[in-house]
């Protein structure tokens, strides 16, 4: 099963959502999704050349070689492994093809038939794009989805975290999140400053409000994006511990795991983090010394579905439970359903196209009918592969301008 030849695809929605597909001399092809970087199509461009002639069921030995190969250029960490990423998924899916098993056979099999997913809800705000250095656009998509319709004034207000979490709950979803780390920017000054009582009230009203909405049977969770030192996130977690949150995911700055592992050690409220980590390695440290209650890999880029797998096991021997961060399309979703379906100390998978009017017509299942996530749950099938296909009548009206489209 040599690999014949690799390409590309870029779709413009909420995020860059970049594609791999990779051919083998038995005519099938694979598709797998990584999470977008600047500059990504041209690194997978320059790895495809080390994938010409290998043997693609080696998964394994060929991702091993890309990250040894990229050494000189990261090493450990970076942006690399997100190429790596998409690489190892579309392998997954041509080889899972090729056999006629799905991936998560391939990957030790299932222990649970759907996989549940949270919902992600922003600040209870609009709908938003943002390019590969996380500055807004408005393609056009976005232009046509806002036209007419009317945008909050105020931001941040507790009714737009209850009416959005009613919405959710109304959609079939039992576990959301919301942010609360953006209230801070509107005094201009974002990082690690004291926070005023007034913000502190703000937050609190905020997240009561989505608990409100939410109902008392539904899990909620919290995002505070690296934006606050230690104190203050001890101060947050006291402060919204009445709302018995799911997790707080990622208080601190990421440099220094010790800042969550000591809130973690208070016992005030589940912390998770690590949507930003590449490897076993980069989780190595906040695993061994239980630095935190939840991990978040990211499947798109902490350097692949087997890699993912390694790093919920290694949590598990932990006591630490495993929920993924995952902003991918739905065929990065679907990668990462398959990791989440083999692994016991699965909790939920984040689902952040909420707001993508096209999100669901983006692939097609060949044994299931209707939207990809129903009533809060993937359902895992034996459909081989990923199990599905990219819907590229609908995937390339959204093609990323002055990207190449699978060439
Ligand atoms: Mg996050």
């Amino acid at each position: 099963m040599k690999i014949t030849r690799c390409s590309t695809a870029v779709v413009e929605a909420n995020y860059d959502y970049t594609y791999v597909r990779i051919w083998a001399d038995n005519g099938q092809y694979g598709t797998g999704e990584c999470f977008f970087a600047p500059g990504l199509s041209a690194a997978l461009r320059d790895m495809f050349p080390l994938l010409i002639g290998k043997d693609a069921r080696e998964v394994d030995r060929i991702a091993r070689h890309l990250w040894r190969k990229g050494s000189g250029a990261g090493a450990v960490a970076g942006y690399l492994y997100n190429a790596v990423s998409g690489i190892e998924a579309a392998l997954w899916d041509l080889v899972g093809k090729s056999y006629q098993v799905p991936c998560w056979q391939l990957l030790g099999g299932k222990v649970r038939d759907d996989v549940r997913i949270y919902v992600d809800c922003h600040a209870g705000d609009n709908t938003e794009s943002w390019d590969t250095m996380l500055d807004p656009r408005e393609p056009a998509w976005l232009k046509a989805a806002l036209a007419g319709k009317p945008q909050h004034e105020e931001r941040y207000e507790p009714e737009m975290y209850f009416n959005r979490a009613r919405q959710m709950v109304a959609a079939g979803f039992d576990a959301m999140k919301f942010d609360i780390d953006s209230i801070v920017v509107l005094t201009g000054e974002e990082l690690n400053r004291p926070l005023t009582h007034a913000e502190m009230d703000r937050m609190v009203a905020c997240v009561k409000a989505a608990r409100e909405g939410a109902g008392d049977a539904v899990d909620l969770a919290v995002d505070c994006h690296w934006r606050f030192s230690p104190t203050e996130a001890i101060r947050i977690a006291r402060a919204l511990a009445p709302c018995n949150l799911l997790w707080l995911e990622d208080p601190c700055p990421p440099e220094n795991f010790r800042d969550v592992a000591e809130i973690r050690g208070l016992g005030i409220v589940p912390i998770l983090t690590g949507e930003n980590l590449n490897r076993r390695h980069g989780f190595w440290d906040l695993i061994t010394h239980r630095g935190c209650d939840l991990v978040a890999p990211d499947v798109q880029k902490c350097a692949g579905m087997l890699e993912a797998k390694r790093i919920g096991e290694l949590a598990e021997m932990q006591g630490i439970r495993f929920a993924p961060h995952n902003i991918s399309s739905p065929l990065g979703t679907m990668a990462s359903a398959h990791v989440c379906s083999t692994l016991p100390n699965f909790v939920a998978l984040e689902f952040h196209g909420s707001d993508v009017p096209f999100w669901n017509d983006l692939i097609v299942r060949p044994d299931v009918a209707g939207p990809v996530i129903q009533k809060g749950r993937i359902p895992m099938t034996s459909a081989p592969g990923l199990g599905c296909e990219l819907n590229e009548a609908v995937a390339r009206q959204y093609a990323k301008p002055g990207e190449s489209w699978f060439e």
